[in-house]
């Protein structure tokens, strides 16, 4: 039994069919909003990743977990079988996203901010009146 495993749960989630799941122990980032042109392709709309320590993350999953890497910096992790987009991992990163809609609630994590809002798509506004960073998370 590992040190990790005497450690409280923090929060858990997967995918929508199941086939990958997660247990975190340890912190959760609050979630930030990423408008880069990379998030947008892929969540089809902008991105919303919470972050984590990538060494209180257990993944479950029965060999549908997924790596496409998305640019020469970063791989991001998605289902096999349903789809669903669930991490995003930057090289030499000391974090690990985690997509936010694959937190089961309560999440205990509120959004607040955006980034790389200069990427964001045409056919929408940021109106929240949270803050907004224009920095590259691709
Ligand atoms: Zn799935």
């Amino acid at each position: 039994m590992s040190e990790k495993e005497n450690m409280p749960v923090r929060a858990t989630g997967g995918c929508l069919c199941g086939s990958v799941r997660y247990v975190l122990r340890g912190p959760l980032r609050d979630v930030w909003a990423c408008h880069c042109y990379l998030c947008r392709r892929l969540h089809s709309h902008h991105a919303a990743y919470a972050a984590c320590d990538p060494a209180d993350l257990e993944v479950v999953h029965n060999g549908k977990l997924r790596w496409y890497r998305s640019s020469p910096s970063a791989r991001r992790g998605f289902c096999a079988k349903c789809g669903a987009q669930l991490f995003w991992d930057g090289k030499g990163s000391d974090h690990i996203s985690i997509a936010a809609s694959t937190l089961n609630e309560p999440t205990g994590v509120r959004l607040v901010k955006h980034i790389c809002v200069g990427q964001k798509g045409d056919y929408y506004e940021i109106t929240d009146g949270l803050p907004q960073e224009g920095g590259s998370m691709a």
